[in-house]
């Protein structure tokens, strides 16, 4: 059986969780958290990071920070996980759902500005399957209207945004930046995630709130004399054994990244080589880099997504289609506004990914691509 996702194991995440036992701090904010987010800031030249418990937690502390309040909207991809909107949903905004690209899933950047009102209190970015969505276009907008963005980059680890000027990683645009490190994600602890805060004025804050409303941080650092309830917030910290495993893994995020573009690479060109008219490959705007975190195909029609899933499982090969859009979903679909999104819809229906995991072999690959060769007909 070739399943869809194997967490992959550096090796040296016991090391690193025996080594934070025997240093006597097993909870939040200890030795391995410090290690991580130095060396996170210092890789991607974030202002601030802090580790939380899930991308989850990192998303609904950037909804308090922010302030959101009943009545306040919130723009955001509808193709997306329930995550990105429920965070903003548990602060009262109500969500105004953006369509995807036409030839990607990420949002339509072009559909963003006319989606602006005055209650509109952030925009939320989700750069999907790891690949930028277009932050030139979308920071040109948020500046005019003075409108925070949230970058969901839950996917995103190690991936830029490209232009004349350079790149630009990924979480370095936002005001404030989600990620994961849930098992599915290229670097992970099991459930993990972290904020980044790239806006300084909020990062005293964010550390209230991180510590379930006390400015404990600080009296730890000995800032202040002594700690209290000053805030709201929540237990938004990991264990220091997790930020243990979580320090084992970003120490080989580059040999991680490598080989996950290079299976993917493998993936396409095998794809390219056959040329089927109804398979599509998936498209990396001249604007994004490829952080091999996800493999899809997007298939001429539903039921040939479907009865292709199928005859991959018959085959022993575990590949899944992805999300249900949020606007259509049952919580929201009588609370959304009724606008039809056929980039979303499209793309739920049509879309496939393919196993990609760090042990998966070329022979997998080829394996798989077999199955999918000899199963589809091709018109041309
Ligand atoms: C994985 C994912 C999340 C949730 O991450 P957790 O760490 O499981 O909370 C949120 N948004 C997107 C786009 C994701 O892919």
């Amino acid at each position: 059986m070739i399943p869809f996702n194997k967490p992959h194991i550096t090796g040296r995440e016991l090391e690193f969780i025996s080594d934070a036992v025997a240093c006597g701090h097993i909870s939040g904010n200890g030795k391995y958290t410090k290690l991580c987010q130095q060396r996170v800031e210092k890789q991607w030249g974030f202002h601030k990071s802090l580790l939380t418990t899930s991308c989850t937690d990192a998303l609904e502390m950037a909804a308090i920070l922010l302030n959101i309040m009943p009545g306040d909207e919130v723009i955001m991809p509808s193709f997306t996980f329930v995550s990105t909107a429920l965070a903003f949903v548990r602060q009262g905004a109500k969500i105004v759902f953006a369509d995807s690209r036409s030839d990607h899933p990420g949002m339509d950047e072009k559909s963003l500005e006319k989606l602006i009102t005055k209650r509109t209190r952030a925009i939320v970015v989700v750069h999907y399957a790891g690949v930028a969505t277009n932050m030139k276009a979308v920071m040109e907008i948020a500046h005019r209207y003075q409108i925070p963005v949230v970058e969901d980059a839950a996917q995103a680890i190690d991936s830029y945004f490209v232009d004349a000027n350079g790149k630009q990683p990924l979480g370095s645009f936002g005001v404030l930046s989600a990620f994961s490190f849930h098992e599915t994600k290229n670097i992970q602890c099991g459930e993990g995630g972290m904020l980044v805060i790239n806006a300084p004025e909020l990062v005293k804050r964010a550390e209230i709130i991180w510590e379930k409303g006390t400015n404990r941080a600080e009296f730890f650092r000995g800032e202040v004399n002594k700690y209290g309830w000053v805030d709201t917030g929540s237990s938004f910290l990991p264990a220091d054994t997790i930020a243990a495993f979580l320090y084992a893994q970003l120490l080989d995020v580059k040999t991680i990244q490598e080989k996950r573009i290079e299976l993917w690479n493998n993936y396409l060109r095998l794809f390219q080589n056959w040329n089927c008219n109804r398979v599509r490959l998936p498209v990396i705007p001249d604007f994004a880099t490829n952080n091999g975190h996800m493999f899809y195909i997007v298939l001429e029609n539903f039921e040939l997504r479907q009865k292709l899933i199928q005859h991959l499982k018959a085959n022993d090969v575990l590949a899944v289609f992805h999300y249900l859009p949020l606007h259509d979903s049952p919580f929201y679909k009588d609370k959304h506004d009724g606008r039809e999104l056929p980039n979303a819809a499209f793309f739920a229906d049509h879309l496939l990914r393919l196993p990609l995991f760090f042990e998966l072999s070329f022979e997998q690959q080829q394996q798989i691509f077999s199955i999918i060769k000899d199963f589809i007909e091709c018109n041309s």
